[in-house]
């Protein structure tokens, strides 16, 4: 079997560890999201490809510097099968298993909860979720999979780690960008949906530095006293809130 794999982090630090994650970042994305950070993890390039069996073999090597692995990308539920496999194999070895998702793909998810493969998910919450808001950070939509039906996977996502809550833990992440979700009305309507889940919710600013769309290098990154002015204003619905600096 083989994967798309655009890089690997022998030592990365993750919330949810005291000590450092391996990250393995999978490439190839469903959604293009114009302040996306990784606009080279996006499509599933031939030059990724990858045997899973000498990823395990990354793993097990590295498995006296990190005790977890942390699946990022891209988006590695869109690569079902070395998922669930490069999964399997790390929980062998004893390691945790991290994961961060945009949350498109509840069968993948169930799968991994169905085998008790996941210790930590982050779900990235890129907007509320109303289509026309949720199609404009996402750029996500295509003629098979309309704006709404994505939005009921993501929806299906978060019923399957409401039920795993009390054995996966769980935060939520949204990357404040100006003009996409930057205001307080929008952060409040993802604060009510959420504010029942035992999670972490973590706001950062996105960074301009390299982006998908190249007009939002145009934009300014939000300064942490404008975020910590929003999580001042949140906090009384979700005291779990986070800045991530
Ligand atoms: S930021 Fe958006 S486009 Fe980039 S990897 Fe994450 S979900 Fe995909």
């Amino acid at each position: 079997m083989q994967a798309y794999m655009g890089g690997i982090v022998p030592t990365y630090s993750v919330d949810w560890k005291k000590n450092s994650s391996m990250a393995i970042f999978l490439a190839g994305c469903d959604f293009n999201c114009p302040y996306c950070n990784t606009p080279e993890l996006i499509d599933f390039k031939e030059e990724y490809l990858i045997d899973v069996l000498s990823l395990k073999r990354e793993i097990t090597n590295n498995s006296n510097n990190a005790d977890s692995v942390f699946f990022t990308g891209g988006e590695p539920c869109l690569q079902r099968q070395a998922l669930l496999a490069l999964a399997r194999h790390s929980k062998n070895a004893g390691l945790g298993v991290g994961l961060s998702t945009n949350g498109s793909n509840p069968k993948t998810i169930k799968s991994l909860l169905n085998e008790d493969l996941l210790d930590y998910v982050e779900l990235d919450l890129k907007t509320e979720f109303e289509e026309k808001s949720f199609e404009k950070a996402t750029r996500s939509k295509n003629f098979f999979n309309p704006t709404s039906q994505i939005l009921q996977s993501l929806y299906e996502t978060m019923k399957l780690l409401r039920v795993a809550n009390r054995k996966v833990k769980l935060t939520f992440k949204t990357t404040i960008v100006p003009g996409l979700n930057d205001d307080i009305e929008t952060l409040q309507r993802i604060a009510n949906r959420i504010g029942d889940y035992d999670a972490v919710w973590k706001l950062r600013s996105f960074d301009n530095e390299k982006t998908l769309d190249k007009d939002y290098q145009e934009k300014t990154p939000v300064p942490k006293e404008n975020l910590l002015v929003l999580k001042e204003k949140l906090e009384t619905q979700n005291p779990n809130l986070i800045i991530e600096t």
